[in-house]
């Protein structure tokens, strides 16, 4: 159904019809009472998307309203799995209290949308994953240019990271992939192709001026440009994106770091084909294990692990970056018992960052500030850690001396919080007890009052007892009377002729009573704690301003995770047998012993992995590798390809000794598969992919390329494979694996000079091949694909069957001829064999003529015997 006209709504229904119109494609939460209810058409989205009752309420133009809700309490998982289903929410809540209500005034109480909640605007850490960070990107072409440059910003606004890039359009999948944004702004007449991420579409763009203008005065500089040289695009992309999140905040807008400006040169390219079939952050399945990342992570804190994942999938093309990160970890690992306390002094540690972007959001509780106390303890603890490895090893470094200036910055703020705040304050701020006492008079002496109260009604409820003779009197606090003398019906009597006692309330068993003395206590008492609760909320927002006011804490927050990431680096490289990377700017390229870290760890229980080495410099760049499916092909493919997202990235890598001239471009394409959702085939994405690397690589590039040219046939495959080879030696020269299983390649292009056969070593053993992993000089002599057919369980008729045919086709290829095989059944299979012999004869018979040898008379003799062979 669609959304009728609100004409003749009943009031709520009215609200509930306005709100909506302000976020049309919102689902509604109406807060009513203890739960938040939706109505209509966003009723039967989320009741199906959330599997849960679809009812009604009442009716509206004489139909009943279709309505599901969910309780306000629970209310984060339902948000988690409707934003997870690419939903967006827009909160109504109650914005007046029964209480502050001017008095007369009737109708439903005030409702506003308090927040919209959209896949990139998140921040409860119930609707985030720890370990990632959560990117809104927003995109805006260059106007009134046919190859228009992109100007691309983002921000995640649960940590305040805030980054900015220009790029021209085929770049953009790339960009995207790496991003990984869960939201994008665009244009509305913007194409965003084969992308699965919500888009929100921008009806209307900021001018160049007014975008230059606000992000001027939001980071307190006199000119946007103070902050770096953005393009035009950049800034509007900045600026579409502050305006939006600042919407859907109800106004306000998180703390962010100063924009980033990105050279997008600086980046290794990876394409999004080569992203996932290298699993760097995310498996086939989108899962985390099983990654590059898993095989890596040794870090302790979330903010560590989310910087972790930030650097593998942004490697580096410049070497100077690369070798401070490297010197960080090498330097902390010089020390292990240090190296162990420093992991241990990080444990606990809370995610500071995100602490930080819930409390500039308002949406901040008592547990996020005492976070950032513990934090900054934390990161006064690492400083002591980090000077003890200078004293002890007598060495300095200097990304670690950077680093341990700034994990003692936030000083006066730890000072702060130490003497304001509760050890272990609260979860919510309603329920008090976040202040300590002897922070601040005032509420102290609300605090006295208030208590001493309490101690004033346990004396008063004595002397009642006493007086009135009834020791099951109570005095109570209920919310609508205050504080009540409560007895028995039984007793009741005793009460009601007394001339001090008024009734309040009697029900079936109960009867409640009051005194004027214990009202003006009770109104004391409830000032009292007015009182106290409004001063403590209040000293608790000061504290949360002097906190965001000091903007060095997210410049700390980020230096822990920096030391998180540099000590699970130095603790891999410690543990299992990894090398320091030697990084250079020629097209060198030498791994000596390499593994592939997540499948060596995979079989780590069954077996130990077979190290393998690779020499790809200059006249050696082309590597051709051949050898049977299952023998470690594309293992040895992706594990060179990881090496250099490891080595670039800064990180150890799992190899004895590695040698890697900078690559600008990496290309990996190791098991192509259907991308049915798009239609297209496995060949054709094979194609398509093969497409963009011909077109893309350059010298720089590092291309690994598993069985080019399957799903077609087998000469246009072969034809197909041996051309796109031959370009990459002759034409972009850059460093290649091309592993096949046309073994007529190695013959083919034996004269590229640069280009060397290697193959998958197998022994045979009793008609059985055992794999050796080991990748030697030379060429594979067959393909083995009906032996790793019977592994593979098929049964033994069709394996024989297979023998037979290929024996008959290769007999047929060795005459140059290939036909295709009859069909399957006993009877062809006879006549099979007859053919096959009879082609046998004379093929031995033809073998031995030559022709200019025989006179007219042998000639003849010949043909006649030829005659008989085939009619027999
Ligand atoms: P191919 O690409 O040649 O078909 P794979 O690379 O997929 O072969 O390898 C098949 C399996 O062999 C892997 O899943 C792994 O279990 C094992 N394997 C591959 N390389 C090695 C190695 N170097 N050492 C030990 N086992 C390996």
């Amino acid at each position: 159904m669609t959304i009728p006209s609100s004409e003749g709504a009943t009031p709520v229904m009215a609200q509930w019809f306005a709100l909506k119109k302000e976020q049309p494609d919102a689902l509604l939460f109406f807060r009513m009472g203890d739960f938040f209810e939706l109505f209509f058409t966003d009723a039967e989205a989320a009741a199906n998307a959330l599997d849960i009752a679809l009812t009604a309420r009442g009716t509206h133009a004489e139909q009943p309203i279709p309505m599901c809700g969910v309780p306000v309490g629970t209310a984060s998982t339902y948000l988690s799995r409707l934003i997870k289903k690419g939903f967006k929410v827009a909160v109504a809540e109650q914005v007046e209290s029964p209480a502050n209500r001017p008095k007369g005034q009737k109708g439903p109480l005030a409702r506003a949308i308090v927040r919209l909640i959209t896949p990139g605007t998140l921040t409860e850490d119930e609707l985030l994953n720890a370990t990632q960070a959560n990117y809104i990107l927003s995109i805006i072409p260059q106007a009134k240019s046919k190859t228009p440059h992109l100007g691309i910003a983002w921000i995640d606004i649960s940590t305040g990271i805030f980054e900015t890039t220009s790029i021209v359009q085929p770049q953009l999948q790339d960009l995207l992939a790496r991003v990984n944004p869960s939201e994008i702004l665009a244009p509305k007449d913007f194409v965003l192709e084969k992308h699965e991420t919500i888009k929100t579409s921008l009806s209307h763009l900021h001018s160049f001026k007014t975008a230059q203008q606000e992000l001027a005065t939001l980071f307190n500089v006199n000119s946007f440009n103070a902050l770096g040289d953005f393009t035009q695009e950049e800034t509007i992309a900045s600026y579409e994106l502050v305006y939006y999140i600042q919407k859907t905040q109800s106004g306000r807008i998180p703390q962010l770091s100063r924009p980033q400006l990105q050279n997008y040169q600086s980046i290794l390219a990876i394409d999004p084909a080569t992203r996932s079939s290298l699993e760097i952050l995310q498996n086939k399945e989108g899962q985390q294990d099983f990654t590059l990342f898993s095989s890596v992570d040794h870090t302790i804190t979330a903010p560590g692990a989310r910087l972790l994942a930030h650097w593998l999938s942004s490697p580096s093309t410049k070497i100077e970056q690369i070798r401070a990160k490297q010197e960080g970890w090498i330097y902390l690992q010089q020390n292990t018992p240090l190296l162990l306390e420093l992991r241990n002094t990080l444990k606990g540690s809370p995610d500071l960052s995100r602490s930080l972007g819930r409390l500039s959001l308002g949406r901040g509780q008592p547990r996020d500030l005492s976070s950032i106390r513990n934090g900054l303890r934390i990161a006064r603890d690492l400083a002591i850690v980090l000077k003890k490895i200078e004293q002890e090893t007598g060495r300095s470094c200097r990304l670690i001396q950077t680093i341990h200036q700034r994990l003692l910055f936030g000083d006066t703020v730890l000072q702060k919080l130490t003497e304001s705040l509760e050890e272990n304050p609260p979860l919510k701020i309603e329920e008090g007890m976040m202040i300590k006492e002897g922070y601040d008079k005032e509420l102290d002496s609300y605090r006295r009052l208030r208590d001493h109260s309490h101690q004033i009604i346990i004396a008063l409820q004595k002397k009642y007892q006493e007086k009135y003779n009834i020791n099951t009197l109570k005095i109570k606090h209920s919310n609508q009377l205050g504080y009540i003398i409560e007895v028995t019906n039984s007793n009741s009597s005793k009460l009601r002729d007394h001339p001090d006692v008024i009734l309040r309330q009697g029900t079936a068993n109960l009867s409640r009573f009051t005194t004027v003395e214990l009202n003006e206590l009770s109104e004391k008492i409830l000032e009292a704690s007015m009182l106290a609760a409004e001063r403590e909320k209040s000293l608790f927002y000061t504290l949360i301003e002097h906190v965001l006011q000091d903007e060095q804490i997210p410049i700390l927050a980020n230096a822990m995770a920096i030391i998180d990431v540099l000590q699970s680096c130095a603790t891999l490289y410690a543990s299992h047998h990894w090398c320091v990377p030697t990084l250079t700017n020629d097209t060198n390229f030498k791994l000596k012993e390499c593994r592939h870290p997540v499948v060596e760890a995979a079989i780590r229980h069954q077996t130990t992995f077979t190290p393998n080495s690779c020499d790809l410099s200059d006249d050696k760049r082309v590597m051709l590798l051949t050898g049977p499916n299952m023998a470690g092909k594309s293992t040895f493919l992706r594990q060179v390809a990881l090496s250099v997202i490891l080595a670039q990235s800064g990180l150890p890598v799992p190899a004895a000794q590695a040698d890697i001239g900078i690559v600008d471009h990496l290309f990996s394409r190791v098991g192509a598969s259907d991308d049915l959702a798009h239609g297209r085939s496995t060949f054709m994405v094979e194609m398509t992919e093969a497409a963009s690397i011909l077109h893309q690589a350059g010298p720089k590039s590092l291309v690994v390329i598993d069985e080019i040219g399957r799903g077609t046939s087998t000469l246009d495959g072969l034809a197909i494979a041996w051309a796109m080879l031959e370009s990459l030696h002759n034409t972009i020269q850059c460093r290649t694996i091309f592993a096949t299983h046309f073994h007529e390649l190695v013959k083919s292009t034996q004269h590229l000079h640069c280009l060397k056969p290697f193959t998958m070593k197998v022994q045979e053993w009793k008609n059985k091949i055992i794999f050796q992993y080991e990748v030697i000089p030379g060429a594979a002599e067959h393909s083995w694909g009906i032996h790793v057919a019977e592994l593979a369980g098929v049964p033994q008729q069709t394996l024989k069957r297979a023998q037979y045919l290929l024996d008959m086709l290769e007999n047929q290829r060795n005459s140059e001829q290939i036909t295709l095989p009859l069909p399957h059944t006993e009877l062809e299979n006879t006549k099979q064999k007859a053919v096959s012999k009879e082609h046998e004869l004379l093929r031995n018979m033809l073998k031995k003529i030559d022709p200019n040898e025989l006179t007219p008379k042998q000639s003849l003799n010949i043909l006649y015997e030829l005659k008989k062979i085939i009619d027999k």
